[in-house]
């Protein structure tokens, strides 16, 4: 489900973000929103998703142009045993090969253009995530903007210092949502054009007793709540914030008599 991938693709990038340099809070929530948005992309392969048709005849565009490459593509390559279908949905958007390449094309833009290229890269995720999420995602990134704003100090030199990383969040973001594909029911091409039992087009899945079905009660009662902790905890600051307050909830009477 759409909100799962938005969810997981926050709290890789998050945890991610300080791993590649993101330090202060104001450019690891550009980055998270980045994934966020972006493991929602590869479904544009789909008319009927939401994403496709986020922004009108725009998404309508690059929802058309990805399907019709992504048959080609099949087409073009597909192995012998691969199925006989049109390649077009969870095909080319949903492999690392897409992903990689994504995350390339974005790393020139922003290099190209700094900080205003990252400024409409996040816009356009956020754009994506209010697509799938709903209406109420506006107001709420309408207030967060304006509090990264208000609070950042230098906001283009801190949209400057993520320009040279974000590429990662493009390509991180797809490959999430590929992940949460493959533990769903038909799995996902991740590795083409690595031939695998005679498909360029394997579809990686989970054995057939581990696999969900999406929307059912694994995704709503346990995955999607651990996730949205997660995706608090992971927020720089906040587990600094809980333990310190943990502490000092906790803290024996002893020791407290012994610090007057
Ligand atoms: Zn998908």
């Amino acid at each position: 489900m759409g909100r799962t991938h938005a969810l997981t693709g926050w709290c890789a990038g998050l945890a991610l973000a300080p791993v590649l340099g993101a330090g202060t809070i104001h450019q690891a929530v550009v980055f998270g929103a980045t994934t966020a948005g972006f493991a929602l992309l590869p479904d544009l392969d789909h008319p009927g998703a939401t994403a496709s048709r986020l922004l009108g005849p725009f998404t309508g565009v690059i929802s058309w142009i990805l399907r019709r490459v992504s048959a080609a593509l099949y087409a073009l390559t597909k192995g012998p045993r691969d199925e006989k279908v049109t390649g077009k949905h969870r095909h080319m958007s949903h492999t690392v090969l897409f992903a990689a390449g994504l995350g390339a094309a974005t790393t020139a833009a922003t290099s190209a253009w700094g900080p205003w290229a990252v400024a409409g890269v996040v816009i356009f995720g956020l754009l994506l995530a209010e697509g799938v999420l709903g209406d109420w995602l506006m107001p709420v990134s309408g207030v967060a903007i304006v509090w990264w704003v208000y609070t950042a100090h230098d906001e283009l030199g801190q949209l400057d210092q993520v320009s040279g990383y974000l590429g990662y969040a493009v390509a991180v973001g797809c490959f999430v949502h590929c992940l949460g594909d493959a533990l769903t029911k038909s799995g996902c091409p991740f590795l083409f054009p690595i031939p695998i039992a005679g498909e360029t087009w394997y579809e990686i899945r989970l054995p057939k007793f581990m696999r969900f079905r999406t929307g059912k009660n694994v995704e709503n009662r346990l995955i999607f709540p651990v996730f949205v902790i997660l995706g608090v905890l992971l927020v720089p600051g906040v587990w600094e914030f809980t333990t310190s307050t943990a502490e000092r909830l906790f803290e024996p009477p002893t020791a407290q008599r012994a610090n007057p």
